[in-house]
């Protein structure tokens, strides 16, 4: 028998007596008589248990997030994309089994989630970042539960997961998937011995329909997530067609805004906001509306992110600037009394560097003084380019404008971070209102956001109020003012004129 002459770091998992389990590593060699016959091995046998450990340890943290244990994306990329491999078999064999069906109308055979809590960040910013990470570790708990042995969960990072679903059976399988998540998020969390309502949104994309490589799919899953928020939280939405087709639509809508500030087919609203000290109209929110000839209204949330995206934004901004100031303007030479005019700007208008100048000109045009013009901007324009922003929103203020933050709560800014910010007034969400008083959970954020605003000496205004329970809410919590369908639609100019007239008798 041919003896093997040496045996170099062979790696063995040895059981002790005492049944624990050591690794060792052997070094092992032939000693040989004169004629070559082997009389014995030599060698050394090491415990390599500790580096062993170490080893795996590191591999573990590379492919863990620490604060939840889950793996993280590093480790996702790569299940999904041996999951791919796999499913791309299985396809081949679905084709085949009839050759007539095209990839586009096969059933799924994976899926792809995304999910991002709702509100996250306002529980970071009101209870602190370690109440933040208790958060996280709960939420981490309670998808655990929900999976099967097949899934797989990961921390995107932040406040964001993703679970891979391999072996699909049908789209319905993934829509009670995603609804049983949903349901688990209905009972509370508990963080620091508060119970915490916290939902999730979540987007699926589906091999083969929504993308065939890892990067499709969750960038498409990601895109159906930011759908899914736009239904209002705690949803879910599959990335179908419709989100690819909306896409080519803004492509047709391009053409169609250039074309439409030439034929001059856009409007502008006015929304009262009421002051509910004085019960009076003290402020105006010009909405920009578009009558296209063929689609008729086209509401401003198809139209503004297409502006946005074509840079057409900025006319279409200067535009809205100058009719409501004209507006505004005209109101009190026919001597009604003086309020402000709100204006709606987006990120891409604070790029235009002489943003400050041009705007002075428009109130020069239109004699509007700066004190009745307020600009309206989100939390997220002011977080992208934080020192260029705010030193144009002082620039802004030392001329006497006022700058207000819009739909507050759903973006990313700290109410502390405000106090940097030369801003007067916070528009709450309208999300939030929704179901105030009903949902304790948003009753709870509005009045807190309410008492914060106050704390820093800004205005606190309740978006979308339609109902009379809503304002009595925001009246006993001394929020300063409210807008919504409860007292006006937006409405044409001459509407607007009636609604203020009223006001004198
Ligand atoms: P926003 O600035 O948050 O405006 C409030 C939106 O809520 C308006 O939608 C308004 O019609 C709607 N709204 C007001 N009260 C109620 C209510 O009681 N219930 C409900 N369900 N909705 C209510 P609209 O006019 O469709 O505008 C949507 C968004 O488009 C605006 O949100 C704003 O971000 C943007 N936008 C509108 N005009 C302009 C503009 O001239 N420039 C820019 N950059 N953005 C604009
Ligand atoms: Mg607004
Ligand atoms: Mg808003």
């Amino acid at each position: 028998m041919e003896a093997q002459e040496d045996v170099k770091f062979f790696e063995s998992e040895v059981y002790r007596r005492d049944n624990s389990i050591i690794w060792t590593s052997e070094n092992v060699h032939a000693v040989r008589d004169k004629a070559g016959n082997i009389l014995y091995f030599e060698g050394t046998v090491e415990d390599i248990t500790a580096s062993k450990r170490a080893k795996a340890e590191i591999e573990h943290l590379a492919f863990h997030d620490s604060l939840t244990n889950l793996p993280n994306r590093v480790l996702f990329r790569d299940r999904l994309s041996t999951a791919l491999v796999k499913a791309h078999d299985q396809l081949q064999i679905d084709l085949n089994k009839n050759s007539l069906i095209e990839i586009k109308s096969t059933s799924p055979i994976l899926a792809v989630m995304f999910l991002d809590l709702d509100r996250f960040k306002l529980v970071n910013d009101t209870m602190g970042h370690a109440a933040g990470d208790r958060l996280l570790i709960e939420v981490a708990k309670r998808l655990t539960e929900c999976m099967f042995d097949s899934t797989f969960l990961a921390r995107m990072g932040g406040d964001e997961f993703m679970i891979l679903v391999p072996e699909l059976q049908s789209v319905e399988s993934i829509q009670q998937f995603a609804q049983m998540i949903l349901q688990s998020f209905e009972s509370p969390f508990f963080v620091e011995e508060m119970s915490l309502y916290i939902g999730t949104s979540i987007g699926i994309s589906l091999y083969p329909n929504d993308g065939q490589d890892e990067e499709t799919l969750m960038k498409n899953a990601d895109t159906a997530m930011f759908r899914a928020k736009e239904r209002g939280r705690n949803h879910y939405q599959l990335y179908n067609h419709a989100i690819g087709a909306k896409v080519k639509e803004y492509v047709a809508i391009e053409y169609g805004i250039r074309q439409a500030l030439e034929r001059s087919e856009f409007q502008v609203f006015y929304q009262p906001q009421i002051n509910l000290v004085t019960g009076e109209i003290d402020c105006m929110e010009a909405l920009a509306r578009w009558l296209h000839p063929e689609l008729g209204w086209v509401p401003p949330n198809q139209f503004i992110p297409a502006a946005e995206e074509h840079g057409l934004i900025v006319r279409l901004g200067e535009w809205v600037l100058r009719n409501a100031c004209k507006q505004n303007r005209a109101w009190q030479i026919q001597g009604l009394p003086p309020i402000r005019m709100a204006v709606n700007f987006s990120a891409k208008q604070f790029q235009v560097v002489d943003l400050c100048d041009r705007i002075m000109q428009i109130l020069v045009e239109t004699e509007l003084e700066a004190q009745y013009l307020e600009l309206e901007i989100t939390e997220s324009l002011v977080m992208q380019d934080q020192n260029t922003t705010i030193t144009m929103l002082k620039q802004l203020k030392s001329q006497g404008m006022s700058i207000s933050i819009d739909d507050f709560g759903t973006g990313y800014s700290s109410l502390s971070y405000l106090r940097l910010l030369p801003v007067s007034k916070v528009k709450i969400d309208a999300s939030f209102i929704r179901e105030t008083p009903q949902n304790q959970d948003d009753a709870a954020i509005t009045s807190a956001i309410i008492a914060m605003a106050h704390n820093l000496n800004l205005r606190a205004i309740a978006e979308g109020v339609e109902r009379k329970e809503q304002l009595e809410f925001l009246r006993s919590h001394d929020c300063d003012a409210v807008q919504g369908y409860l007292f006006s639609r937006p409405v044409p100019a001459h509407e607007a004129t009636l609604l203020l007239q009223a006001q004198l008798k």
